[in-house]
C-alpha cells in the first residue's frame, strides 16, 4: 500500500548553513568538516520514520556548478551528513541532489535542468521508487523554491524560519515542523522534545 512521505530540504533544515567569508554568504556546507546537523534533525527523522513516513531528501547543491567547491567535496559532505545522522540512529529512505545551477560557470553543470527544485522531478522519481501517496505527504523547506516544488504537485508544505507564503505553515525550526505535522495526524510526539 502506498505510504506518505516527508520530503526534506537539507541546508537550513536538517543541516546548519555555514557563513563563508570568501563569498560573504550563508549557504550549505561546501566541505565535509563544515557539516553540522540542525538542532532536532535526527529526532525529526526518527519520529517521521517511526510513524510510517518515508523520509526523502531533495536538495539543490549548486556550489560546484558555481565554482565554489569540488564535486568530490560535496560528495564527502554528503557522506559526513549521513554519518552524523547514523550516529543518532537516524536515516533517510532516499537522497536526491541536483548539482546543476542555472547561472553556473562549470561546463555540463550549468544552465536549465530537470532535476533542480522548484521542479518536482525528483519528488516524482521518489514517489515511483517508494510507492508514495503524495496526497498524504509533506515538504519541509526553508526557501520559496521548496514551497514552489511542493505546490507544483499539490504536496502540503511547512516552511521553517520566518518567511510566509499563502496557506503554508511557517515554523521556526525542524522541531516545530515535526510537531505541526504530527499534530495534524495525531501521531506520537514522544521523541520530539526541545
Ligand atoms: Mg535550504
Amino acid at each position: 500500500m502506498s505510504r506518505p512521505a516527508i520530503f526534506l530540504d537539507r541546508d537550513g533544515v536538517l543541516v546548519k548553513e555555514v557563513f563563508y567569508p570568501e563569498t560573504g554568504e550563508w549557504e550549505g556546507p561546501l566541505r565535509p568538516e563544515d557539516v553540522r546537523l540542525a538542532d532536532g534533525a535526527a529526532a525529526a527523522l526518527r519520529t517521521f520514520s517511526s510513524n510510517g513516513y518515508a523520509t526523502v531528501l531533495i536538495s539543490n547543491q549548486g556550489g560546484y556548478a558555481k565554482g565554489k567547491t569540488t564535486l568530490r567535496s560535496l560528495w564527502l559532505a554528503h557522506e559526513r551528513f549521513l554519518e552524523l545522522l547514523a550516529a543518532e540512529d537516524a536515516r533517510l529512505d532516499r537522497v536526491f541532489y541536483s548539482y546543476s545551477h542555472p547561472q553556473g560557470i562549470v561546463p555540463h553543470f550549468s544552465g536549465p535542468s530537470l532535476d533542480r527544485k522548484p521542479g518536482p522531478y525528483n519528488v516524482l522519481i521518489a514517489a515511483a521508487q517508494l510507492d508514495l501517496d503524495l496526497s498524504r505527504s509533506w515538504m519541509i523547506g526553508d526557501r520559496q523554491t521548496d514551497l514552489a516544488c511542493a505546490e507544483a504537485i499539490g504536496v502540503r508544505a511547512v516552511l521553517v524560519e520566518s518567511s510566509r507564503h499563502g496557506q503554508v505553515m511557517c515554523r521556526p525550526s525542524i522541531i516545530d515542523a515535526v510537531r505541526s505535522i504530527c499534530d495534524n495526524h495525531s501521531v506520537r510526539l514522544a521523541e520530539v522534545q526541545s
